[in-house]
């Protein structure tokens, strides 16, 4: 079995622990992809200290010239995207066309970065004196902790770390203990293109290590995605120490579907974003509102189809759904359905752990369609991230509307419909960072804005410009050419009238 290490001050070195943790694939929990490292506060500090030089050194680099090594990213990635997509698929379990889907993003996410290094503008403006001028531009903040969750393990870290690199930071990256294989191959590719070495630390271990790194007094910025309940600690902290912090955290997202959509790519919709990723995305379909003049029929098709979905290894050709990262995992989704069911909904299909030759090895769950819930029902309003999806029905649009709005969290909605004037009042009026209009909650482009609004975020996004804006400070500069003292909103261009 492979033994992997850190990345820490140029080195592929040991845990100062000496501990090491095994990462299993979850489709076959008797295939050990390798150990590694349960790091602590030690390697943390050696991390952190490491990247303050590499700080040093790449902030005084060209933002162009930083651009570019993110460009020699992109290319490795490309050529490696099948490799990428194959050992992903092993670690974290989902089928292979989403992690190459996956690894897509971390390229899309790095040639966009590659130009925004040409693109880091501040403002020059007219100052409201004479012969002086007033302008805005970006300085990088300094190392960044990078805490990543498992189930985007290459895009969501590329998110985080591209941007922040191309503003000049440094980072210290933990991938979530789950999938820590993909995170050490990132950063290999990442130095391979160029990154000078002392600007990237991979730390691994479990949340021990995200606490050291958050709590570190050198890492000004920090950019966690995760579950609200870990967000809110790292908030807490963050707050405590005035820095500035970046929460991607949790959805409870619904699909709405009216009574003149088109049923057969509302099917489609529905089967995509309730079970790819056997349910475990933060914009996970997992809440389905029916139009009461569609409802039996749609529910009906839509039940055949989830019974209809093949569950396995996401490396076998074939395979629709894949297991869930862990045991636990599998754990909470039981509960849910126990939960469901004490409340009266209606258990239409899955609700157990899926058995069979090729799967009792894994951690896999069928798909699970409960009908007849109501607003406010735990299944309806809290978190699963499992194959679960909660049917409920309406023929009030403002009820639907208030269904969706009706949960702590915010980040995805979704409405099929031919009506554009309804398509227009959903984007108006519903309370999610993201809505989309005749496709299910999930998909991201890499250069428009990603995240949730309510318990989801803090007001942070990823992707897009706006992201540029959360790496990197802005400074102004005025420059006085006048010659003589020109004071700010008492001496105008007419003069003052002493
Ligand atoms: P998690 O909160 O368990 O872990 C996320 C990361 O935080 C891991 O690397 C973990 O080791 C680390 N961590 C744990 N305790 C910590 C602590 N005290 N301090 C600092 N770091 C700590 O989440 P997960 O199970 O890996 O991922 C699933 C969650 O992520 C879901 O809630 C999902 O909705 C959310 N998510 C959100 C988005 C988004 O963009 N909004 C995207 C993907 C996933």
């Amino acid at each position: 079995m492979k033994t992997f290490q850190n990345f820490i001050a140029g080195q592929w070195v040991a845990p100062a622990t000496g501990e090491y943790f095994e990462n299993v694939n979850p489709a076959d929990r008797s295939d050990v992809v390798g150990r590694f490292p349960l790091s602590g506060t030690e390697d943390v500090n050696r991390a952190v200290a490491s990247a303050k030089r590499g700080f040093a050194q790449w902030s005084r680099v060209a933002a162009p010239a930083r651009g570019d090594v993110l460009r020699r990213v992109g290319d490795l990635l490309t050529q490696r995207k099948a490799e990428l997509a194959d050992l992903m698929t092993r670690e974290m379990g989902k089928p292979l066309r989403e992690t190459s889907g996956d690894v897509q993003e971390g390229i899309d996410t790095a040639y966009y970065a590659a130009t925004m290094g040409r693109q880091l503008s501040g403002r020059t403006v007219p100052s409201e004196l004479a012969n002086k001028w007033a302008m805005s531009f970006r300085q990088p903040i300094g190392v960044a902790g990078i805490i990543t969750p498992f189930n985007f393990p290459l895009a969501i870290p590329t998110w985080k770390m591209f941007p922040a690199l191309v503003c000049g930071n440094a980072c210290v990256f933990k991938p979530a203990e789950d999938v820590p294989h993909t995170g050490a191959v990132l950063v290999e590719i990442m130095l391979e293109a160029g990154l000078p070495p002392e600007v990237i630390q991979l730390v691994h271990g479990a949340g021990e290590v995200g606490r050291a790194i958050v709590e570190h007094p050198d890492v000004p910025v920090v950019s966690f995605t995760g579950s609200t309940e870990t967000g809110r600690m790292v908030g807490e902290t963050c707050g405590r120490m005035h820095k500035r912090l970046s929460l991607e955290m949790g959805g409870k997202n619904a699909m709405i579907v009216w009574e003149d959509a088109d049923l057969d790519l509302a099917l489609e919709g529905v089967l995509w974003g309730a079970f790819g990723t056997t349910g475990q995305r933060c914009t996970a379909t997992s809440r389905l509102v029916l139009h009461d003049r569609v409802h039996d029929e749609f529910l009906s098709r839509l039940v055949d189809a989830a019974r209809g979905l093949t569950l396995g290894d996401g490396r076998k050709k074939g395979t629709d759904v894949g297991p869930l990262i862990h045991e636990d995992s599998r754990k909470k989704v039981e509960r849910y359905v126990d939960i469901g069911q004490a409340v009266g909904a209606d258990l239409l299909c899955g609700g157990r752990r899926a058995a069979g030759k090729s799967l009792d090895d894994g951690f896999f769950f069928e798909p699970t369609i409960f009908a007849r819930v109501r607003a406010g029902q735990r299944i309806e309003q809290e978190e699963i991230f499992g194959p679960v999806l909660s049917v409920l029905r309406t023929s009030s649009v403002d009820e639907a509307f208030a269904i969706n709005n009706g949960v702590k969290y915010g980040l995805s909605s979704s409405l099929y419909t031919r009506d554009v004037n309804l398509a227009f009042r959903a984007m108006n009026e519903l309370a999610n960072g993201i809505t989309y209009v005749n496709a299910p909650t999930i998909g991201a482009e890499a250069h428009l804005p990603f995240g949730g609004v309510k318990q989801t975020g803090n007001g942070h996004r990823e992707g897009g410009w706006e992201v540029y804006e959360f790496y990197s400070e802005t400074k102004v500069g005025y420059v006085d050419f006048s010659g003589r003292l020109q004071r700010a909103q008492i001496d105008n261009y007419l003069g003052t009238p002493d």
